[in-house]
C-alpha cells in the first residue's frame, strides 16, 4: 500500500480508537495502539512512523529481524505477538521489548535466561486460551494461579498482563465474551506486586468490543496496512 494510505489508514484507526474509549466511559488514549506489521515492508513501516506510529507488532522471527535491523535508525518499540519456538526465544529475547505470546512457563523461564543483562527486563503478556479452541496455543485459564505468581518472579522478565486472540466472530455481541474472560480473569489474579495492567486484547475486526472490555492494547493490521497479500 502507499504512503499516502497507510497515513490515512491510521488516521481513520486513531479516530475509530478514540470513538471506541469515548463510548465505552475510558480516558482518551488509554488504549495502546500496536500497528501489526508482518508481511509489510520496510516501506510500509517507514510510511507508519512517519505518520507518527511508534510501535509494531510482528509474528515471525526472521522476517521481524530483518526489518529490526533495517529500522534500527529509528525509535521504534518491537513486539513479539507470534506463536514462540523453544529454539528461537535467545533472538527474541535479545532483539525485542515486548512479547505477547508467552504460553508456557518453559518459554518465560528460557526468555527470563536469556534476557540480555545490559537491558531492561522483557516486558510480557501470558496468552490465554479463554475459550479452550485446541489449535490455540497458551494458557489454560486455569494454569493461571500457578503462572502468575511464577512469571511475577522471574527478574529478567517485567509481566505485564495478559493476551488473547479469540476466534474471529461477526457481530460485536459475539465477540465480547471471550475478552470480558479475559478482564475476568485478570481481575481475580492482579495482587498489589503483579498487576498486570495491560490487557491485549483486539484486532481490526473487534477493537470496539475488545475496548468495550478493558483492553488498553490493540493489536491492529488489516485497518492500517490493508489486506495481507
Ligand atoms: C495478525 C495479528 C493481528 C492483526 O490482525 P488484523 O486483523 O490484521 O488487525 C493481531 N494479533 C495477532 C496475534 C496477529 O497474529
Amino acid at each position: 500500500m502507499n504512503t499516502h494510505d497507510i497515513a490515512t489508514h491510521l488516521n481513520a484507526v486513531r479516530t475509530r480508537l478514540a470513538a471506541a474509549e469515548r463510548r465505552a466511559g475510558r480516558a482518551p488514549g488509554s488504549v495502546r495502539l500496536l500497528a501489526v506489521s508482518k508481511t509489510r515492508t520496510v516501506d510500509e513501516i517507514r510510511a507508519a512512523v512517519a505518520a507518527g506510529q511508534r510501535a509494531f507488532g510482528e509474528n515471525y522471527l526472521q522476517e521481524a529481524l530483518e526489518k529490526i535491523d533495517a529500522l534500527k535508525d529509528e525509535p521504534l518499540e518491537w513486539h513479539f505477538i507470534g506463536r514462540i519456538q523453544s529454539n528461537k526465544t535467545r533472538q527474541i529475547a535479545e532483539r525485542f521489548d515486548w512479547v505477547h505470546s508467552v504460553g508456557s512457563l518453559k518459554h518465560a523461564r528460557r526468555l527470563n535466561d536469556q534476557r540480555p543483562g545490559p537491558l531492561p527486563p522483557l516486558k510480557v503478556c501470558l496468552q490465554v486460551n479463554v475459550s479452550g479452541e485446541a489449535s490455540k496455543g497458551g494458557f489454560a485459564p486455569q494454569a493461571l494461579d500457578e503462572a502468575v505468581p511464577a512469571c511475577c518472579a522471574l527478574d529478567r522478565l517485567q509481566l505485564m498482563g495478559l493476551m488473547t486472540l479469540p476466534a474471529p466472530a461477526l457481530t460485536e455481541a459475539e465477540q465480547r465474551p471471550p475478552f470480558r474472560r479475559l478482564r475476568e480473569l485478570r481481575d481475580r489474579l492482579a495482587t498489589d506486586t503483579c498487576r498486570l495492567q495491560t490487557l491485549s486484547m483486539g484486532m481490526s475486526g473487534d477493537l470496539e468490543a475488545a475496548v468495550a472490555e478493558g483492553s488498553t492494547l490493540v493489536r491492529i493490521g488489516t485497518a492500517i496496512f490493508g489486506p495481507r497479500p
